[in-house]
């Protein structure tokens, strides 16, 4: 275990790799607790991969409906088909066409609460869809992001992947690019690759997430905001995939 100072650290000297030789000419499967996740984890691979001709899914878990609570201009329910649409302009700024993306509709900010047999159903779902896309790559949010539905996105995959030799697991992380400091946690292993062409597009799509920045919802008590400090960590030439 690290402190979170030398994993933020060590996330930015991790040994570089390419988009090629991760994801070599097959498709790509991302998961996505929320919409935003996708764009902020893997913006850059989705843009790379929409303009080398490599088929890509993104299946988001939750519509994102639970961001901005007690609204009584945007009820949760609207905040969550706001977002889908979101999600879906986020893509075409990432060449990413609407037909690639699903979604789950489990319940934002509920994940970790789920029964044992709500996480069977689900990982069987996954393990269908994985199996039918045949991807050789899934993406994941990183089992050390600070939030319970990322953490439970990880294990889902964890466990729908679960024997599938023929394809990799990675994990991107969100969140714990902002770790608390004092916080102690894994070693990280995995790969930087470099974003540089597609970072105006990864700018485009998380801009398109228009609700997370404060320009929706204005009368919720708990207005969600995601934070410059995130933002500016996110804003670099490289993502960072780990070993899942
Ligand atoms: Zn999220």
């Amino acid at each position: 275990m690290i402190s979170s100072a030398d994993y933020h650290l060590a996330l930015e000297n991790l040994p570089v790799a390419t988009f090629e030789s991760l994801v070599g000419d097959r498709t790509i499967f991302v998961i996505a607790p929320h919409p935003d996740d996708e764009s902020m984890g893997c913006g850059g691979l989705l843009a790379w991969a929409a303009s080398h001709g490599r088929r890509v899914e993104v299946l988001f878990l939750t519509d994102g409906e639970a961001s901005h609570p007690g609204s009584a201009v945007v009820p949760a329910i609207q905040l969550g088909k706001i977002r889908m649409r979101e999600a879906i302009a986020a893509a075409e700024h990432l060449g990413v066409p609407s037909g690639s993306l699903d979604f789950m509709h489990l319940p934002d900010g509920s994940l970790p609460g789920m029964s044992d047999h709500a996480f069977s159903t689900i990982t069987e779902q996954l393990r269908l869809v994985i199996g039918k896309l045949a991807p050789c790559m899934v993406c994941v949010t990183a089992s050390t992001d600070p939030h319970g539905d990322h953490q439970m996105a990880h294990r889902l995959a964890v466990a729908a992947m679960s024997g599938l030799e023929h394809c990799r697991l990675l994990a991107y992380p969100v969140w714990s690019w902002v770790l608390p400091a004092g916080e102690n946690v894994a070693d990280p292993h995995g790969f930087r690759v470099d974003i540089a062409e597609a970072r105006e597009k990864k700018r485009g799509a998380i801009a398109a997430h228009a609700s997370q920045h404060g320009r929706v919802v204005t009368d919720s008590p708990k207005a969600f905001v995601l934070p410059k400090r995130l933002l500016d960590r996110l804003d670099r030439g490289y993502e960072v995939y780990l070993e899942a």
